[in-house]
């Protein structure tokens, strides 16, 4: 049996019908930028995530970046970032023009390690970027907490964990902002690329209106230094057809979770630890395992294709070679990319792939 890490294919393949009609109606509609399809989407998607707004733009760097610069956070700034994540964590910042600040992520969780920010905070610091790691919640309240007592500003990164919930609530309106990605790949994921950004406020929503529009909401009026990144209309009807399933692709997805647990249990691997109050999404289900690549090739061998998320850190990427981070200087990161390995997951597995991986990992594990 062949296993492919995604199949991206299959969801086309379930919603056919629909995605036609909704590309074939924006065609005809004539309006191709903005316009009724994205504020549609937009509509939906913040009534998804419990957010007052939604603001649909180009991509998940993009959410992030606007965000940050509607908070105005920029030159001469720090930013607090998980030290391993997604390089486009780091890099909205850096395109904002402030500094990337690494912390270090709890070994278990792999997510930011609430515990270790304060000692990051300098009288630069404004801003903290939690990311929702493979699906699953970071520990939000204390991070918050913190954030409240220092003055700053948090905007999560749920590229990964659309509809994940943190103590009974959808990511998305727990911070001042929380970014979205529509990577093709992602939980919801569009035909192309696309992101969103879900805030609460009022004014900031306002800001990002302005920044994803060339600074304007009037034809030629101009009022800030504004980008082009807004949500194309195409993707924003598919993304729409896409949504409806998201709940029950996510529930999928948690089925999977729960057989690769069971087997885990069999085995000397190590899973992602899962903290209390959180009801992940399982973008990525990551497993440790300390001759990881000896375990992956073994995989490989049976036809099961499986990736590494992320092999090789930021701070360990000639990107950020300026900032003079020796490898040791972020150990924890550099060992969860030596060490985890990520498995099929997606909702279009059939139950007899599904059964295979898990038999495979406790046999070759
Ligand atoms: C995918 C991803 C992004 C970036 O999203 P794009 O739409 O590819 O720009 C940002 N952060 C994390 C954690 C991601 O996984």
């Amino acid at each position: 049996m062949r296993v492919p890490f995604v199949d991206l294919n299959a969801a086309y393949i379930e919603l056919k019908a629909e995605l036609d009609e909704a590309i074939q109606r924006v065609l005809d509609s004539g309006w191709y930028v903005l316009g009724a399809e994205v504020e549609r989407f937009e509509e939906e998607f913040a009534a998804y995530c419990g957010a007052r707004h939604a603001i649909g733009v180009g991509t998940g760097l993009d959410a992030l970046t606007l965000a940050l610069i509607a908070l105005d956070i920029g030159q001469g700034d720090e930013v607090l970032v998980p030290s391993n994540t997604y390089i486009a964590t780091w890099l909205a910042v850096s395109h904002s023009g402030a500094l990337p600040v690494p912390v270090e992520p709890n070994e278990g969780t792999c997510n930011i390690d609430g515990t270790a920010i304060e000692s990051a905070i300098s009288e630069r610091t404004k801003a903290i970027i939690p990311v929702h790691l493979y699906g699953q919640p970071a520990d939000l309240d204390p991070i918050l907490d913190v954030a409240r007592g220092f003055g700053l500003a948090v905007v999560d990164d749920a590229a990964q964990a659309h509809g994940a919930e943190y103590k009974g609530k959808r990511v998305g309106t727990h911070a001042d902002a929380t970014a979205f990605s529509f990577y093709p790949t992602k939980n919801l994921g569009a035909f192309g690329d696309g992101g969103a950004i879900t805030t609460n406020c009022d004014n900031l929503a306002r800001k990002i209106r302005l920044l994803r529009n060339y600074g304007s909401q009037q034809k030629y009026v101009h009022e800030i230094a504004g980008f082009n990144s807004r949500l194309d209309p195409l993707q924003a009807a598919m993304l729409s057809v896409k949504l409806a399933r998201l709940d029950d692709w996510n529930n999928r997805r948690r089925d999977i979770a729960m057989e690769y647990t069971r087997a885990i249990s069999r085995s000397p691997l190590q899973p992602v630890a899962l903290i209390k109050g959180v009801n992940p999404v399982w973008h990525v289900f990551a497993v440790k395992h300390p001759d990881r690549d000896n375990f992956r090739n073994r995989l490989e061998a049976s036809g099961i294709s499986t990736m590494v998320h992320y092999p090789v850190p930021p701070h360990m990427q000639a990107a950020y070679a300026n900032l003079k981070l020796p490898p040791s200087s972020l150990p924890v990161a550099k060992k969860l990319g030596q060490e985890l390995l990520s498995l099929p997951i997606g909702p279009h597995m059939k139950a007899d792939e599904v059964e295979y991986v898990a038999e495979c990992i406790v046999k070759y594990s």
